[in-house]
């Protein structure tokens, strides 16, 4: 059968708001153009992001009954504890509330002020964290993965001949550990192959550096290298993830993505020392080492989580509900980052709206623009979120200017699907409407979360 299905039958329904154009745009006008401030009931298609917004299954949503909520020794994290050691093999898992909280203790252990830290490219928080505490980020994606338009297997790769030239520029002892984000989110959602994974490896112990992997969409990677990479084509998504961590000494996760859930998170080590300084600070940070601030009965629901997230015909179908939806609006000429990530599709928004300078914001015109005429919301990555200005005041764009439709796991159906798309291809349409934004207000540290918009 060529017809693509939902692996899942629908056992309980939740309500979606429904709303009018005017409705919409007072509630744009109240949030001051930025769409995380908007309320949820004013929202019809929620694309924000696909992290804790997966529709649990039955079987995790009965798991939470069985919940042990005892402070510390919860038969849970045993339960949770050896269903990532199955995947991961790390001899240390030590529970998070979500992927932050991962982070910020993991770089609490290993890196410093001026501590450089490699990685394909950072992800928001990740920059975040490390900037918090005057560290320095590298992005270093290959030449191709910051070409939206170059169709490519594995553009969310690591560019091996640039880390090199990093380790050379900043010292090997300035470097405490190299990290992969699998998959490539800010990069546009792009799986890492195995044999990029490997090669860093490489490189990283040649001069004694770790490698992490942010792991947050482990499986959805996993599933690319099946089905892209020559080789394993027959293995199983579980031999396939086994393999990608035993290239690592350890990994950061938001299990609010690939975990399946609505929250969590963990530290995977195969170090002793890194793992005691962590469950030592966890205990100052988040919460006891057995529960790391989730209810135990979270970790009942990611332990079934991670399970289910492996399951070949269950990442069939959230790959090619993405393919899908890039496959209907790229007809319509619509630019987007090509091929569609699993997770998201990015729109290209410098091609999108090319009357829009990238200090003015284009994606978040037309993210702005495609809730106001469907309630689909969406969020701008690009020179809000990441855009930097120099010591004169002007502006510096990151690489791409993008504006992403994230999916949440299990949650919407084909014929939502096809709204999204119709909403896509209509302000597509009438795109040289789209009028440039600047900032009225921002925070010191991931402004686009808190920012103030307005036209010009
Ligand atoms: C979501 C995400 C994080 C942060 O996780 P939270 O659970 O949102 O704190 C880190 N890295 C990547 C790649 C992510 O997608």
């Amino acid at each position: 059968m060529k017809t693509h299905i939902e692996p899942f039958k629908i056992k309980t329904v939740e309500h979606i708001y429904i709303t009018t154009q005017e409705e919409r745009e007072a509630a744009l006008k109240e949030a001051f153009y930025n769409p995380f401030a908007l309320r949820s009931d004013k929202i019809t298609i929620d694309l924000l992001t696909d992290s804790g917004t997966t529709a649990m299954s039955s079987k995790q949503w009965a798991a939470l009954m069985d919940g042990d909520e005892a402070y510390a020794g919860s038969v849970s994290y045993y339960k949770f504890e050896e269903a990532v050691k199955k995947i991961t093999g790390f001899k240390h898992i030590i529970p998070t509330h979500q992927g932050r909280a991962a982070e910020k203790v993991l770089f609490s252990v290993v890196a410093k002020e001026g501590k450089v830290i490699p990685n394909n490219t950072h992800f928001d928080t990740t920059r975040g964290n490390l900037e918090f505490i005057g560290a320095n980020p590298v992005d270093l994606p290959t030449d191709i993965g910051v070409q939206p338009e170059v169709i490519a297997d594995f553009k969310g790769n690591m560019d091996i001949e640039k880390l090199e030239a990093a380790i050379k520029k900043y010292g090997a002892e300035n470097i405490p550990i190299g990290m992969i984000t699998i998959t490539n989110n800010s990069g546009g959602g792009q799986p890492v192959s195995m044999a990029n994974i490997r090669e860093t490896k490489e490189v990283l112990s040649k001069y004694g550096i770790p490698l992490y992997l942010d792991c947050c969409r482990f499986a959805e990677n996993a599933y690319f290298i099946k089905t892209r990479e020559k080789g394993y084509e027959n293995k199983s998504i579980l031999e396939i993830c086994r393999e990608m961590f035993s290239y690592a000494d350890g990994a950061t996760m938001s299990a609010k993505k690939d975990g399946m859930s609505n929250t969590g998170g963990f530290i995977g080590t195969n170090s002793d020392q890194v793992a005691e300084k962590c469950r030592t600070n966890l205990i100052v940070m988040e919460g006891f080492v057995t529960y790391g601030g989730l209810a135990r009965r979270d970790l009942e629901a990611l332990a079934i989580g991670f399970e289910e997230v492996v399951d070949e015909n269950y990442l069939r179908y959230r790959v090619n509900q993405s393919k899908e939806l890039a496959d209907t609006i790229t007809a319509a000429g619509v630019p987007i980052v090509m091929p569609a990530g699993a997770h998201a599709i990015y729109i290209d928004a410098k091609r999108f709206a090319p009357h829009i300078k990238p200090e003015h914001f284009p994606g978040q015109s037309i993210a702005c623009e495609i809730y106001r005429i469907s309630g689909v919301r969406t969020t701008e990555i690009g020179s809000l979120m990441f855009g930097k200005k120099d010591k004169d005041g002007n502006h510096i764009a990151p690489n791409m200017e993008l504006v992403r439709l994230a999916i949440p796991r299990r949650v919407y159906t084909k014929s939502h699907m096809e709204y999204i798309a119709e909403a896509v291809i209509e302000v597509y349409k009438n795109r040289e409407k789209l009028r440039p934004m600047r900032l009225t207000w921002e925070a010191e540290y991931l402004r686009h979360f808190t920012c103030r918009c307005e036209y010009i």
